[in-house]
């Protein structure tokens, strides 16, 4: 019997999706992107997306809050909106409660729920609670609007890729979670961006409205490395990233630097920073970067598309070039 171990979450995907025939006439987009798109009137999308945190997998209740578990499960699913250029609407949950979980625990997580809601203007419209035997899951499905849909398919060589804010915060963070390193302003930070993601929706709206012929983009979810080959993949292309390029914060160096962590592998591996990751022709960027600087909100260059298909690799600062491995970002088998 086949394990699925041996195809990986990626593989597991394709072998169950490439048995489903059946395409709705009007589909832009089915299974293989951030989300699945379909026409609902003359120049507007709808654009879904389903994501589920599961108890110990994607997050331990002895460090987070379940406030801050709400937030963190509505913002994962805004983000898959955001990676379309979509601006999100209407939400469901699912929960599955074993016995221990109590009313007041519920009551905290949906007054996280509550302040996403309000903070990005969606609507939780429904879902279904139903027991779970052991494990505590969460899922969230979520419908958007999009006018222009930003897909992973469309780089081209030469394009540039940008990414939104830092990277590397989110999985330092866990890294200091995990050690029960919670003390100082630093550290403090770092957790939060693990805890308390932002969902890059504003970001997208200033792409989505802009005139800049945005190429392809997802968001970073497994990690910078394993998400650029997402693109590469469906583009048919590969990419050149230079380590010099890659933005972080403050924070991500000083707490690498003093707790001898090797920075590098958090930059290009570390999962869940739900930044943006896109790729535009070369003539766009003096616009976007007008863009952000209006809005105050940090994008930055780290790489350019390449001819090789499948091929992303590393320009590192001592002038020497590496092959990255798609791998070493995160994989649910
Ligand atoms: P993301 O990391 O953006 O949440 P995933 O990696 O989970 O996306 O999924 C990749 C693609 O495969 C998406 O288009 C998603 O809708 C689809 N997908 C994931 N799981 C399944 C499944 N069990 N059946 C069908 N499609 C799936
Ligand atoms: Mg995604």
């Amino acid at each position: 019997m086949r394990k699925i171990k041996e195809l990986g979450e990626f593989g597991l995907i394709h072998h169950l999706s490439s048995r489903l025939k059946f395409r709705a006439s009007d589909s832009i987009l089915g299974i293989g992107d951030d989300c699945a798109v379909y026409p609902v009137k003359p120049g507007m999308n709808e654009v879904i997306s389903t994501d589920a945190l599961v108890e110990n997998i994607h997050f331990k209740l002895s460090t987070t809050t379940p406030e801050a578990l709400g937030r963190k499960a509505l913002s994962v699913s805004l983000s898959d909106i955001a990676a379309m250029g979509g601006t999100p609407k209407r939400i469901l949950v699912t929960l599955g409660l074993p016995e221990r979980i109590s009313v007041s625990f519920l009551d905290k997580l949906y007054s996280g729920f509550n302040e996403i809601c309000n903070q990005y203007k969606v609507e939780l419209a429904g879902g279904d609670t139903v027991s779970s035997p052991k494990c505590f899951f969460i899922n969230v499905a979520v419908i958007g609007e999009a006018k222009r849909v930003f897909t992973r398919k469309g780089a081209k060589p030469g394009d540039l890729i940008f990414v939104t804010g830092t990277l590397g915060d989110s999985s330092l963070g866990l890294k200091l979670l995990d050690k029960k390193k919670k003390g100082g302003k630093d550290n403090k930070l770092l957790i939060e961006r693990h805890l308390n993601p932002t969902a890059r929706v504003q970001e997208a709206g200033i792409l989505a409205r802009s005139s800049i012929n945005i190429t392809s983009m997802i968001d970073i979810s497994d990690g910078l490395v394993q998400d650029l080959y997402h693109i590469c993949k469906a583009s048919k292309v590969g990419a050149r990233i230079f380590q010099d390029k890659l933005p972080h914060s403050p924070e991500f160096a000083r707490t690498c630097d003093k707790d001898s962590i090797p920075p590098l592998p958090l930059l290009l591996n570390g999962g869940e920073d739900y930044e943006l990751l896109f790729t535009l022709p070369a003539d766009g960027v003096k616009n976007l970067n007008r863009q952000f600087l209006k809005a105050k909100v940090l994008v930055t260059q780290v790489g350019e598309i390449t001819l090789k298909p499948r091929k992303v690799s590393l320009a590192m600062r001592d002038g020497t070039t590496e092959t990255l491995s798609e791998s070493e970002g995160f994989n649910h088998f």
